[in-house]
C-alpha cells in the first residue's frame, strides 16, 4: 500500500539522522536517547495509535509495526519509547471519558509521557497474578506499598501504569481477580513513597527498580474497574507482542544486510568469505526464518486491527520473530569473525538487544506453554 511505503521511507529518513554512532554512544554510557524520542514524538509517530479526536494519527497496529520495525532496521532501537504505544490502549480502551480527556491529547502532543508500566516483581516472576505489590484504599485515595522490577523507561516518564493488587489473593475466588491498574503520577510521586533505582544491565534499556512505601494514588487515576486489571492487562499483550515482533523483524533484517554487506567485502584466502557455502548458508536460512516471521507480525496484525482474536497468531509471532532475529543476530556476528566483536561494527550492541527478546516482555517457554494450553488444548503444567 501507498500509505505503508510512504512511512517506512519517512521513517527511515527520520532514523538516518540518528545513525549508527549516535545509538552506539548512548549504549557505552548506558543513556537515554532523548532526542531521538523527541523527534519520534514531534514527527507524531509516538501518537500512531491515539485517536484523531484525540489529537493522535488514528491509524493501527499495522502501521505502528511498520514504525518500529524501521527503526530497528536502522540499526536503532524503540524501546525507549515504543511502550507508550501499547500502554496507552488501556486507558483508550478501559479509561473514563475524563480521563481520556484529561490524558490523551497531552500524551499525543508530547506533553506528556505515558512510558512505564509496572507489572513485574521480583520475587514472583512470570507468576503475575501472584504479584504482592498490595494498593489499600482509605478513603479517596489508595496507599501503595511494594515493589517493581525490570521497570523500564521510569526515570523517562511522567506516568506510570501500575498493576497492583486491592484484594489480597487469599480474599478472591480466581486468582486472576483482585488486581487493579492505576495511574501513579510520577512527578508528584517521587519523594513521597515513590523511590526509582536504575538497574545497569546487558543492553541500553533504562530499567529500573521500583520501591512504593506508602504511595499515596487518588482514587481517580484507577484505570477501568477496581479487580480488573488483570483482565486489562490481557487485553494489551496482544498489542505488545506484535509490536515487539515487529521489532525483531527489524533487527533480523539489519544482521542479514550487515552481515551480506561484509560478507561481500571481507576478503580471506584470496576471495570474499561470502563466497564461500559455510558463510552464505546460514544468512540464507536466517534471511528465510525472517521473512516467514515477517509474515505471521503482519497476519497477526490485521487480524488485531479487524478486532479479530489473535491471540495464538501475536504469540506465534513474538516466538518466531525473536527466533529469527536471535539466529541472524548469531549468523551475523559468526559471518563478522573478531569484527563482530568489535563495538565500531555495532554488531555486538544489536546482538546484545535483540537477544532481550527470547526474555521479555514474555520469556520463550511462557509463550510455548501459552500455545499447548490454549490452541492445542493440552493440559496445563503450572
Ligand atoms: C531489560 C528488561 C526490561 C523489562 N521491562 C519491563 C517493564 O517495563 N515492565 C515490566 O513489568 N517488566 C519488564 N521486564 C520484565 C520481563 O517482563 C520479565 O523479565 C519476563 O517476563 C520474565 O520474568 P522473570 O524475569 O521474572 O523470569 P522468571 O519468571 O523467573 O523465569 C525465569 C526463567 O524460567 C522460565 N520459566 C518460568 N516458569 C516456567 C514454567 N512454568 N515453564 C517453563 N519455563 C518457565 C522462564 O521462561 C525463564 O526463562 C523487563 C525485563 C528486562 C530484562
Amino acid at each position: 500500500m501507498e500509505l505503508h511505503s510512504q512511512l517506512k521511507a519517512a521513517v527511515g529518513e527520520l532514523c538516518r539522522g540518528f545513525p549508527d554512532a549516535y545509538w552506539r554512544e548512548l549504549d557505552a554510557r548506558r543513556a537515554y536517547p532523548s532526542e531521538f524520542v523527541e523527534t519520534l514524538t514531534k514527527a507524531g509517530y509516538m501518537a500512531t495509535l491515539i485517536p484523531e479526536e484525540y489529537g493522535g494519527a488514528g491509524l493501527g497496529l499495522t502501521e505502528a509495526a511498520i514504525i518500529l520495525e524501521e527503526i530497528h532496521r536502522s540499526g536503532g532501537n524503540a524501546a525507549a519509547c515504543h511502550a507508550q504505544m501499547y500502554i496507552m490502549g488501556t486507558l483508550l480502551r478501559h479509561g473514563s471519558a475524563e480521563q481520556k480527556k484529561q490524558y490523551l491529547p497531552k500524551i499525543a502532543s508530547g506533553e506528556l509521557r505515558l512510558q512505564a508500566f509496572a507489572v513485574s516483581e521480583p520475587t514472583t516472576g512470570s507468576d503475575t497474578t501472584k504479584l504482592k505489590t498490595l494498593a489499600t484504599r482509605k478513603g479517596d485515595r489508595y496507599v501503595v506499598k511494594g515493589q517493581k522490577i525490570w521497570i523500564s523507561r521510569a526515570e523517562h516518564s511522567d506516568l506510570m501504569l501500575l498493576l497492583a493488587r486491592t484484594t489480597p489473593v487469599e480474599q478472591v475466588k480466581k486468582r486472576t481477580e483482585g488486581l487493579s491498574t492505576m495511574l501513579v503520577d510520577i512527578r508528584k510521586s517521587l519523594g513521597h513513597g515513590l523511590t526509582i533505582h536504575p538497574i545497569r544491565t546487558m543492553v541500553n534499556h533504562a530499567t529500573t527498580e521500583v520501591f512504593f512505601d506508602d504511595l499515596e494514588v487518588p482514587v481517580e487515576n484507577l484505570v477501568g474497574e477496581e479487580g480488573q486489571g488483570f483482565r486489562y492487562l490481557l487485553d494489551g499483550l496482544n498489542a505488545e507482542r506484535i509490536l515487539i515482533a515487529s521489532e525483531c523483524i527489524g533487527d533480523g533484517r539489519w544482521f542479514v544486510d550487515r552481515a551480506c554487506r561484509y560478507a561481500k567485502e571481507r576478503v580471506v584466502f584470496g576471495r570474499p568469505i561470502g563466497q564461500n557455502q559455510g558463510v552464505q548458508f546460514p544468512l540464507a536460512r536466517a534471511y528465510a526464518n525472517v521473512e516467514a516471521a515477517s509474515l505471521m507480525v503482519a497476519h497477526a496484525a490485521r487480524l488485531f486491527d479487524s478486532h479479530q482474536p489473535c491471540g495464538a497468531q501475536a504469540n506465534m509471532a513474538k516466538l518466531l520473530a525473536a527466533d529469527a532475529s536471535w539466529e541472524a543476530a548469531n549468523a551475523a556476528i559468526q559471518t563478522h569473525g573478531g569484527f563482530g566483536f568489535a563495538e565500531e561494527y555495532d554488531v555486538e550492541r544489536k546482538f546484545r538487544e535483540t537477544r532481550l527478546y527470547q526474555v521479555a516482555p514474555i520469556s520463550t517457554n511462557l509463550i510455548l506453554a501459552y500455545l499447548a494450553e490454549h490452541v492445542l488444548g493440552l493440559p496445563r503444567s503450572y
